[in-house]
C-alpha cells in the first residue's frame, strides 16, 4: 500500500504524516457506492435496503453525517445505525476508500497521493492522481476530474496521456476525502465522541479543480461532487474556496456559475487566437472573444468574487511586453485576477520557462494597470506535482525519466 519514494527518505516533510486516527476501510467490491449520491438519491437508496418510506430522509441524513462529517469508510462505525440496517447496508453498499498505490512527499512539503479505484462493472481499473500544497494559513487540494485529458495543450503533460474516462462524482470525492484522512483532517471514529476538526483547525480548506482533466468536459459529476464537498451540512467547504479551472469549454461556463457557484479559473495562455490555437488547441473551437464574452457573463462575477486567468510564461513564445499589454487590454472590464505560472517542464517537453527577469517584468506591467498578478510558485517539483506534471500511473514515469525531469526543473 502506502510506500513513499525515495526522493523523501531525507525529507524532513516526511515525519509530519498524519496518518487517519481511523481504519480505512478499502473498496474491492463490486458493490455500488453510497458515496457521491445527491441527498435524494442517497434517500432512494435506502429503499434498496428495506428502510420504510417515512424513514428514509432521516436515515439519508444520518449516512450524511457519518460520511462527511465524520469520515467513516465502514458501516460498522455508524453507532446510531441499527445493528441490522448497518449489515444489511454493508451487504448490498459500499463506502469504502480507493486503495493508495503511492504517497510522495516533496521537500517544499507538497504531497501527491496516486490512488486506484477497482473495475466497477465492465470497466477496468484506473488510477489518479491528487495532489495537496501547505501553505501559510490554509491547503489547497488540487484534485483531477479525469484520468488522462481529450484535450492536448502543447505545454501540458497530462495531454500526452491518453484520455482513459471521466471520474464519477465518487471518485472525484473519494480524492478530498482520502487527503482528509491522510492529513487527520476527520475525527476517531471508532470514539464516537471523537472531536470534529473545526473549519478553522483544518489542513484542507480550498479545493482546485487543478488535476488532471478537463472539468467542463465531465461537467455532471464534477457538479455533484463539488455541491456535496461544500454543503453545510457536510464537507462545509466554501464555495469560495472551490476554484474550476477550465481551458475553456465555453457552453458550460454559465452552468459552472449558474449551477455549482464556484470559483472559476481560465487557462488563457496565450493573447491572440494563432498562438492559442497551438497551446490551447480547444481555442479553435471557441477563440479567445467567445471566451472572454463568457467570462464576462459569469454568473455572481464581481470585485469580490473574480475570475482567475492562468497564464504559463513560456519562454520567447507568450512572455513579451507586447504580449502583457496585450493581456490588460483584452480583460479590460473583467474582474479578474492574473496568475503567471513558470512553466514546469517534463520530459520531452518541448518549452522552456521564461528567465525570472522576464516574468517580473512581465508581472510589473500587468501590476501597473491595476490587476493582481502573484507569480505561482512552483510546489512540489522534486515528486513531479506541480502544475501540469500530473501524469497518471497507467503511464507512469520511470525513475530514470523523473530524474531526467526533476533535473530540467531544478535548471530552469
Ligand atoms: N484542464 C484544466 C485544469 C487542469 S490544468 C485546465 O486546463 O484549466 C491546471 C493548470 O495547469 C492549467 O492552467 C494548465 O494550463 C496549467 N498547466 C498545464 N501544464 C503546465 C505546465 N507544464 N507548467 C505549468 N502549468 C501548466
Ligand atoms: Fe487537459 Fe488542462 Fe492539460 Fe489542457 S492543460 S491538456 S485541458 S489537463
Amino acid at each position: 500500500m502506502a510506500t513513499t519514494l525515495d526522493i523523501a527518505r531525507d525529507n524532513p516533510n516526511a515525519q509530519t504524516i498524519v496518518a487517519s486516527p481511523q481504519p480505512i476501510k478499502v473498496m474491492s467490491e463490486d458493490k455500488p457506492p453510497l458515496i457521491g449520491l445527491s441527498r435524494e438519491e442517497l434517500a432512494e437508496a435506502m429503499a434498496l435496503v428495506d428502510v420504510p418510506e417515512k424513514q428514509r430522509r432521516m436515515r439519508a441524513s444520518q449516512l450524511w453525517h457519518w460520511l462527511y462529517v465524520r469520515g467513516v469508510s465502514d458501516f460498522s462505525h455508524m453507532t446510531n445505525v441499527a445493528k441490522d440496517l448497518r449489515a444489511r447496508l454493508d451487504e448490498v453498499f459500499s463506502i469504502a476508500r480507493p486503495e493508495m498505490v503511492d504517497e510522495q512527499i516533496s521537500v517544499d512539503g507538497t504531497r501527491k497521493w496516486l490512488f486506484r479505484f477497482p473495475a466497477r462493472g465492465a470497466g477496468r481499473p484506473v488510477e489518479v492522481e491528487t495532489v495537496y500544497i501547505p501553505e501559510e494559513g490554509r491547503g489547497t487540494l488540487c484534485v483531477s476530474s479525469q484520468v488522462g485529458c481529450t484535450l492536448t495543450c502543447t505545454f501540458c503533460h497530462t495531454g500526452t496521456q491518453k484520455m482513459v474516462r471521466n471520474l464519477t462524482s465518487e471518485e472525484i470525492l473519494a480524492q478530498v476525502l482520502m487527503a482528509r484522512d491522510r492529513l487527520g483532517d476527520f475525527p476517531d471514529a471508532t470514539t464516537p465522541q471523537g472531536a470534529i476538526v473545526p473549519s478553522e483547525g483544518r489542513m484542507v480548506t480550498n479545493i482546485v479543480m487543478m488535476g488532471m482533466g478537463e472539468p467542463l468536459y465531465n461537467f455532471e459529476n464534477v457538479k455533484k461532487a463539488l455541491l456535496i464537498a461544500s454543503d453545510g451540512d457536510g464537507l462545509s467547504l466554501s464555495k469560495r474556496r472551490i476554484t474550476l479551472s477550465t481551458s475553456g469549454v465555453v457552453p458550460e461556463i454559465f452552468r459552472t456559475g449558474d449551477e455549482i457557484g464556484c470559483m472559476l479559473a481560465i487557462s488563457l495562455h496565450a493573447v491572440r487566437d494563432e498562438d492559442r490555437d497551438i497551446l490551447v488547441p480547444i481555442n479553435k473551437k471557441w477563440p479567445i472573444k467567445e471566451l472572454l464574452d463568457a467570462c464576462r457573463n459569469y454568473p455572481g462575477l464581481s470585485n469580490a468574487k473574480r475570475i482567475t486567468f492562468e497564464y504559463v510564461m513560456l519562454k520567447d513564445i507568450n512572455d513579451s511586453n507586447q504580449d502583457a499589454l496585450e493581456l490588460v487590454r483584452l480583460l479590460k472590464g473583467i474582474p479578474a485576477k492574473i496568475n503567471l505560472i513558470p512553466f514546469n517542464p517534463w520530459p520531452g517537453s518541448q518549452y522552456a520557462c521564461s528567465d525570472w527577469e522576464r516574468i517580473e517584468e512581465f508581472a510589473d506591467i500587468v501590476n501597473r494597470a491595476g490587476y493582481a498578478s502573484p507569480i505561482r510558485t512552483p510546489r512540489g517539483r522534486d515528486i513531479f506535482a506541480a502544475c501540469g506534471q500530473l501524469k497518471s500511473a497507467s503511464e507512469r514515469m520511470r525513475k530514470k525519466d523523473r530524474d531526467a525531469a526533476t533535473a530540467a526543473g531544478t535548471a530552469a
